[in-house]
């Protein structure tokens, strides 16, 4: 039917190798090392999956509730595609933006105890949105060294000074924030740190934005449904209202198991950002039936408490089975768990010595992470049993 337009052409092979004569030209030394690859899925995400051909304990994927491939999300996102069609067909401030989202977003500020709350198409845009719409050039912008990639990003297409602090130090911070006098300045830090699992002391920063009248953007990615005791992240872990944390982020692909994200915070801040902010405005709104999806992913995190539960307990299970084998575990609390190996060689290596033995977990290597501290970025998830912790204990003595 397609008349052949849809298979790839004969010479596909040659375009690979192309790129492969680019990667060798392009880096430095240990290059195969931290060459990147992508390996195929077929079939559903989950605790087990088929990878190219091998069914394999997965231990790599963000979804921590294992509400990725979950029945009723599924219903929902179809009842979506029947009631709203596949595509949003344009941006939101067009004709793109429908009940759907309108529904979820209301859902969103009620989940988050904020006033209101703008989606957006994915975490990457709403960091873009978030620190471009509050600085510019002669502006600076202060971020964890351990940030996530798209805030040091954001930070820098929005032409404002990136000043790092270190790692979870808000000595640091007020150091940075002392002398920097000038301008708008926007503090930004992961919630729970994407690649080491910690959490960020955000009483203390959040106390030092508001005496140094900074603006505060936390990107809780990876604590938003997980996180406290309503499972709001981050700021429901310690208590923060959007007066302390006036500028709220998370996303929709990791615990919710959707895609997506949503900036949550008061009326001014939301506004400012459908006027002025470029990711909103010239990108093609969020398919609807992926918002319905993710309001159903809500519910259901509401309605089930025990997924987050039981998460826990299967970290703490890991933990203590992790404790006897006297592995270079990072101090972590929540389902990142990383095993930091050193160069990227290391990695690599344990990441193929454990898919001999059918587990799965990607190597992270730099850029992703700083020079030396390559590691295995093992992640639970409430879809996982005791049992697949006991085989990955069992791989990782024999590994390791
Ligand atoms: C995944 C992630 C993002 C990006 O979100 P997407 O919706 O995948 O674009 C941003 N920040 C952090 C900390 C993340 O882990």
């Amino acid at each position: 039917m397609t008349g052949g337009r849809l298979r790839a052409p004969r010479s596909a092979g040659i375009a690979i190798s192309g790129a492969q004569a680019f990667f060798r030209h392009g880096q430095r030394g240990g290059a195969a090392a931290v060459r990147r690859q992508r390996r195929i899925l077929e079939g559903s995400q989950g605790p087990v999956i088929q990878l190219q051909g091998q069914r394999v304990l997965n231990f790599c994927s963000n979804d921590y509730l294992g509400l990725a491939s979950h029945p009723a999300l599924a219903a929902a996102m179809k009842k979506g595609i029947d009631d709203y069609g596949v595509g949003s067909g344009a941006s939101s401030l067009v004709c793109g933006y429908s009940r759907a989202h309108t529904e979820l977003e209301q859902a969103l500020a009620a989940f988050t105890r904020r006033p209101r709350a703008l989606v957006f198409a994915n975490g990457y845009m709403a960091n873009q949105a978030l620190i471009s719409t509050w600085c510019g050039r002669g502006d600076t912008v202060f971020g964890d060294r351990l940030n996530h990639a798209s805030l040091i990003d954001a930070a820098r297409l929005s032409g404002a000074k990136l000043r790092r602090y270190r790692h979870a130090e808000p000595a640091s911070l007020e150091n940075l924030l002392d002398t920097t006098r000038t301008g708008m300045r926007l503090v930004c830090t992961d919630g729970v740190f994407s690649m080491d699992g910690d959490i960020a002391p955000l009483p203390p920063i959040a106390s030092l934005c508001r005496r140094y009248d900074a603006m505060l953007l936390v990107d809780d990615a990876h604590g938003f449904g997980v996180l406290g005791n309503g499972l709001g992240g981050i700021v429901d872990y310690y208590g923060l209202d959007a007066e302390a944390v006036p500028a709220l982020m998370a996303t929709f692909g990791k615990a919710l198991g959707v895609y997506g994200a949503f900036v949550a915070g008061d009326d001014a801040l939301i506004d400012r950002l459908v006027q002025a902010a470029r990711p909103y405005i010239y990108t093609t709104a969020l398919p609807p039936a992926l918002a319905c999806a993710a309001f159903r992913a809500l519910e259901l995190i509401l309605e089930e408490p025990w997924r987050a539960e039981l998460l826990q307990s299967l970290i703490r299970y890991f933990r203590q089975g992790a404790g006897h084998l006297d592995l270079p575990l990072k101090d972590s609390a929540t389902a990142i768990q990383p095993l930091v190996l050193g160069d990227a060689e290391a990695a690599v290596r344990a990441s193929r010595a454990l898919l001999e033995r059918d587990i799965y977990i990607a190597a992270i290597r730099p850029p992703t992470v700083p020079q030396g501290t390559s590691r295995l970025r093992i992640t639970l998830t409430a879809a996982h049993t005791e049992q697949h912790i006991d085989r990955l204990l069992d791989a990782l003595a024999a590994v390791i």
